[in-house]
């Protein structure tokens, strides 16, 4: 079973608790690439996205600090030749 971004970072941001809900979580053009629920595992292409608790902005800008992130590396080791950047069309 693969892993959705708010599974890995524990961030409680998928409904589980009282905090909002995501834009990875609720992003449906993004189901099932890289074979996650939503934007879960392609998150780092999603704008508005939440992570380290604050609003992170566009694609764009957020490129530099999602190269970095663990759970990115993760789905592109996970995906191999398969795996995707973006899901939208530029
Ligand atoms: S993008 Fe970040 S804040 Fe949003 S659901 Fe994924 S891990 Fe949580």
């Amino acid at each position: 079973m693969t892993e959705n971004c708010w599974e890995f970072m524990k961030c409680g941001r998928d409904g589980s608790n009282n905090q909002s809900i995501c834009p990875a979580v609720t992003d449906s053009r993004a189901n099932k690439v890289n074979r996650g629920r939503n934007g879960g595992r392609v998150c780092w292409a999603v704008d508005g996205t939440f992570c380290a608790g604050r609003v992170q902005g566009t694609y764009a800008e957020k490129v530099l600090i999602c190269s970095e992130c663990p759970f990115r590396h993760k789905v592109q080791e996970e995906e191999r030749t398969k795996f995707r950047q973006i899901y939208f069309k530029i």
